[in-house]
């Protein structure tokens, strides 16, 4: 919801709804999503030093966005995003029912591993997979700057990255760069009908930020969201067509108007 919308809105803090059971005799794990990803982290590393979760970097970032937002880390290249890994789920419906990967339907659990939680109800826990580590890792940093020749050292990185071996991540930062194209790009977004927006007008940016997938995940959103309660800036929108989402038996039917 934009800050200026007179819509009333609902804030969870989930800050306390954190905690983490490890199975380290099958690797994996159920993390609360309001467990911060340094929690996580901590958590496995107490019960085994060769399991781990490839999150982001960051500690203090949030498990319940980050995981439903996709999530990549150092160790993305080796075993995909932390949505790769996520394996089950306990999520509130706008209904206010709990659901598990079986009882939503795999076209919802695909949506919640990516496509941002917020937009089809509340994620209370997700089962994660957990993934084998080495007990010592390397990580080492280069910096450099233009005098010290740094372009050839990005160009050099474009070609070599994605193609070294994928035990070894090379991420790039660019500091302190001044240009007269920063901030030129971005995605116009403008809510009407109380933030309603169409899927239309929403395609402008969605399908930018989730090319093919945003068809599908606006028609899993008119099945599981028909009245557009979880809605923001930048929602998945809804869209109404001939699809018929495998979704678990508990959806109420619909009426689609095309
Ligand atoms: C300092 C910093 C470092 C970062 N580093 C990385 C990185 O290394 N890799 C990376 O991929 N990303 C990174 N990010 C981005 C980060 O993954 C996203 O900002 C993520 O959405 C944060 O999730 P949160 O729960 O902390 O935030 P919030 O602002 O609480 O949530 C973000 C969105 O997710 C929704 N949401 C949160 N919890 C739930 C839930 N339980 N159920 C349903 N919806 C929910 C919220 O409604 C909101 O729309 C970083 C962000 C920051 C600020």
């Amino acid at each position: 919801m934009k800050p200026t919308s007179k819509d009333p809105f609902v804030i969870l803090d989930l800050f306390k709804l954190n905690s983490i059971t490890v199975d380290v005799e099958n690797a994996t794990a159920w993390v609360q999503s309001g467990a911060t990803l340094g929690e996580l982290y901590y958590a496995i590393s107490k019960k085994s030093r060769t399991l781990a979760f490839p999150a982001g970097y960051w500690s203090t970032v949030g498990v319940g966005g980050h995981l439903s937002g996709g999530g990549y880390g150092a160790l993305l290249r080796k075993y995909g995003l932390a949505g790769d890994n996520v394996i089950d789920a306990k999520f509130i419906n706008v209904d206010g029912k709990i659901l598990d990967r079986k009882s939503m339907g795999e076209d919802l659990f695909w949506a919640l591993k990516g496509a941002g939680g917020g937009n089809f109800g509340v994620i209370v826990a997700f089962k994660i997979k957990l993934v084998a580590v080495p007990e010592k890792v390397t990580v080492f940093k280069v910096s450099r700057t233009l005098e010290q020749n740094a372009t050839k050292l990005v160009h050099k990185w474009q070609y070599v990255a994605p193609s070294i071996h994928e035990d070894l991540t090379i991420t790039l930062r660019i500091n302190n760069v001044k240009s007269s194209q920063a901030g030129k790009q971005s995605y116009h977004y403008e809510e009407d009908n109380k933030g309603k927006t169409s899927y239309e007008e929403a395609s402008a940016w969605g399908v930018k930020y989730f090319k093919d997938n945003f068809k599908r995940l606006a028609e899993v959103k008119v099945v599981v969201d028909p009245d557009y309660f979880f809605r923001g800036e930048q929602t998945i929108a809804l869209r109404f067509g001939d699809f018929s989402p495998s979704l678990g038996e508990y959806f109420r039917p619909i009426v689609c108007l095309t």
